[in-house]
């Protein structure tokens, strides 16, 4: 089969890689009908994930129809059309059990690797590096999907691929970030990010009763989308003052939780720094562009929430620790728990309450895959998330 590879640090190739194939009982494979890339991909292609190797197939947004199932695989049959969550969870280990599926204790074989990265290993995810599983991910024509029972979700014929592909993730984890606010009404949310996970983020803000919500970006086609779509109101870090503009929406005391959707600063790093020796200079610099997640900490109010869904590997420096603890903020954190979201997410798509595709800019072939990574990451004619057809 096709599949969009990762060959080392800002180079992926689709090349031929062999079929998968049911290794476990509970296995499901997947023909992919739709695949994206996400920000999370621009950390592996810009080569601040450890553990990559060549060759790996990238892709952990994807869905499409059965076309074999293990003998245990009980809920799925083939023909089946579903959306795969991205992180893999066995749903029967204590972690599982308790709803963070993302902390799988069962579906990542490299756990040791792991450990010593990280201190204790999460689950496994498609496509994302060896120390969480070494999974081949879905930017392909099929997919392996281990525990087949518990991740995939059903989709009905009548709702078309792009209002469902989101599913997968990007939909999830803005709800989870802003679920991370614990809203009430009045509140203001800020959003640092107006990339697709950030548009979430103020979308499901506002559907969790947000009065208003600031989103901060540069680009102004992001910021607008994020207002016309959703309403926030948008503030262009590189034309105003980002402090002075919350504190002035909220007179005088800060957002009520800030969402951290920038993460790893990869754009940053591509369009300051070629060269991951370089990009590791400029982060140590602090160099002249904010910090997102400082930003958010600084700003909340006192006894605020700091919600960190962007992605974070390895230190961070001149984290404030200080202004965390002596103002009682609340952080929250973490790989999306897909899983638990799946089911109320697709009921609001079903009823309306959100479309998720308004965020797709890009369609693509799979063999476009290359050419996707570069618009993406370098925002080239207003690129706001790539969709990849096997
Ligand atoms: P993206 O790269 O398209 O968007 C990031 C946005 O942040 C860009 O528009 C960029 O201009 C903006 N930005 C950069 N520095 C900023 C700053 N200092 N202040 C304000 N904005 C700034 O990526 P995306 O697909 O939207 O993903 C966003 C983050 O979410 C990534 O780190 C990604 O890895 C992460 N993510 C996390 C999960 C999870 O489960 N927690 C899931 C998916 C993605
Ligand atoms: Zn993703
Ligand atoms: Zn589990």
């Amino acid at each position: 089969m096709r599949a969009n590879c990762w060959l080392g640090r800002g180079e992926v190739e689709v090349r031929q890689v062999p079929d998968p194939q049911i290794l476990n009982s509970h296995d499901a494979v997947i023909r992919v009908s739709k695949t994206a890339i996400c920000g999370t991909d621009l950390h592996l292609y810009d080569g601040f994930v450890p553990t990559m190797m060549k060759g790996d197939v990238l892709g952990h947004e994807f869905m499409g129809e059965v076309v074999d199932v293990g003998h245990d695989v009980e809920t799925l049959r083939i023909g089946d059309r579903v959306v795969v969550p991205f992180p893999i969870a066995c749903g029967r280990c204590n972690t599982c059990l308790a709803g963070d599926y993302s902390l799988c204790e069962n579906s990542n074989p490299n756990a040791s690797l792991a450990e010593k990265i990280l201190g204790h290993a999460p689950g496994g995810i498609f496509g994302y590096s060896h120390m969480l599983g070494g999974f081949p991910g879905g930017q392909a024509e099929y997919a392996r999907v281990p525990f087949a029972d518990i991740g995939p979700i059903k989709i009905e014929d009548d709702l078309p691929d792009e209002r469902v592909l989101f599913l997968s993730d990007i939909l999830p984890t803005g709800y989870m970030g802003a679920e991370f606010c614990d809203i009430t009404p009045g509140d203001v949310i800020a959003v640092w990010g107006a990339g697709p996970v950030g548009q979430f983020a103020v979308a499901s803000a506002f559907l969790l009763g947000a009065e208003r919500v600031i989103v901060i970006d540069r680009f102004p086609y992001r910021l607008e989308m994020a207002r016309d779509n959703s309403g926030a109101e948008p503030v262009n870090y590189e034309e105003s003052d980002v402090r002075e503009a919350l504190l002035e929406l909220t007179a005088g005391r800060g957002p009520d939780a800030c969402i951290d959707a920038v993460g790893l600063e990869a754009h940053h790093f591509s369009h300051a720094a070629h060269s991951y020796d370089r990009a590791k200079q400029v982060t140590r610099q602090e160099s002249d562009r904010p910090f997102a997640l400082r930003e958010a900490v600084r700003n909340c109010r006192n006894g605020g929430v700091v919600s960190v869904i962007g992605v974070y590997g390895g230190f961070v420096d001149k984290f404030p620790m200080g202004s965390l603890m002596n103002r009682g903020l609340t952080l929250r954190s973490g790989q999306c728990h897909v899983q638990r979201y799946l089911r109320p997410l697709l009921d609001r798509i079903r009823n309306g309450e959100i479309d998720p595709s308004f965020v797709i800019t890009h369609r693509l072939g799979l063999d476009d895959a290359p050419h996707g990574f570069t618009t993406f990451r370098d925002k080239e004619d207003e690129c706001m998330k790539v969709v990849l057809t096997p």
